[in-house]
């Protein structure tokens, strides 16, 4: 595979995305800091430690390289499955696909994550589902922690005006009807929330795919259940053959099976046997 180098295009989104994660952290650590009770250290610790991993994978997937550039594809030997990208001008095997944002083929492409700029693939699959994973946990308890100051607001009744900071911060701010300081309060409180509900059902996508062994351009394309091979087996081919403990942490050991150009398809045959006797 070829060593990582920054791609220009990157950088926007992965800015922006840095910009949400700080904003999100700051305004945790503000939270847990300023709130009266024995709590303090255990929901630090937590904070700490979803953050280094959301964080970790983050950096790992924007590392890794799921491209075919510096992957030697066997012009001599194609079978079936193998197409023609006349983008990149080579013959490419099964489950890889063109991204038109990254101009180039990947290997088991997935989806092209707009978070973080680039493709989600053979290589980076497991750094995904993981930061998607720890997200979710970081935006639960950012959320949980920010809704006691939503109950405060709720006692003190809701007005016209704190219904609109909460769902148009943007619009109250720029015509000058609040603060900086509660503009970006509600932001990141909307920011939370919004981000919990996307994560919450890309993570259910995410789980109900990787179970039936799919990408999620295969589940889409109709293509659902053609590299099925088994729950367990396709946990190990998406998230390496230490798929139980990549959670822990992003430099968890759990070598990737496979190459990502040759993939075992599903055995029919018992399919086909199962209808038979079922018949
Ligand atoms: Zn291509
Ligand atoms: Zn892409």
């Amino acid at each position: 595979m070829q060593t990582w180098r920054w791609d220009p295009a990157q950088v926007l989104p992965v800015a922006i995305t840095c910009v949400l994660v700080s904003a999100v952290t700051l305004e945790m650590f503000y939270l847990i800091l300023t709130a009266s009770g024995s709590a303090q250290i255990p929901l630090l610790v937590v904070t700490l430690y979803l953050l280094f991993n959301v964080v970790g994978n983050m950096v790992k997937f924007v590392q890794s390289n799921s491209t075919i550039k510096g992957v030697f594809l066997e012009h001599g030997n194609l079978g079936q499955g193998w197409l023609y990208c006349y983008s990149c001008q080579t013959h490419i095997p099964p489950r890889c696909h063109h991204c038109y944002d990254c101009n180039v083929c990947v290997l088991r492409r997935d989806h092209h994550c707009t978070l973080l700029g680039k493709c989600v693939g053979y290589s980076n699959y497991r750094y995904f589902f993981c930061a998607l994973l720890h997200g979710l946990l970081a935006l639960l308890l950012a959320t949980i922690l920010n809704a006691e100051i939503f109950m405060e607001l709720l006692h003190q009744g809701i007005s016209l005006h704190s219904l609109l900071l909460l769902l148009l911060p943007w619009m109250m701010f720029i015509t000058g009807q609040v603060s900086g300081s509660a503009f970006i309060f509600a932001f990141v409180a909307d920011t939370c929330v919004v981000g919990f509900l996307f994560c919450f059902a890309f993570l259910i996508l995410h789980c109900f795919i990787l179970y039936r062994g799919s990408t999620t351009k295969e589940w889409f394309g109709g293509h659902k259940r053609d590299y099925d091979v088994g729950w367990k087996k396709n946990a190990r081919n998406f998230l390496g053959e230490r798929w139980y403990l990549v959670w822990l942490s992003p430099w968890t050991r759990s070598r990737l099976t496979g190459d990502g150009v040759n993939f075992e398809p599903r055995d029919l045959s018992s399919t086909v046997s199962s209808k038979n006797v079922n018949q």
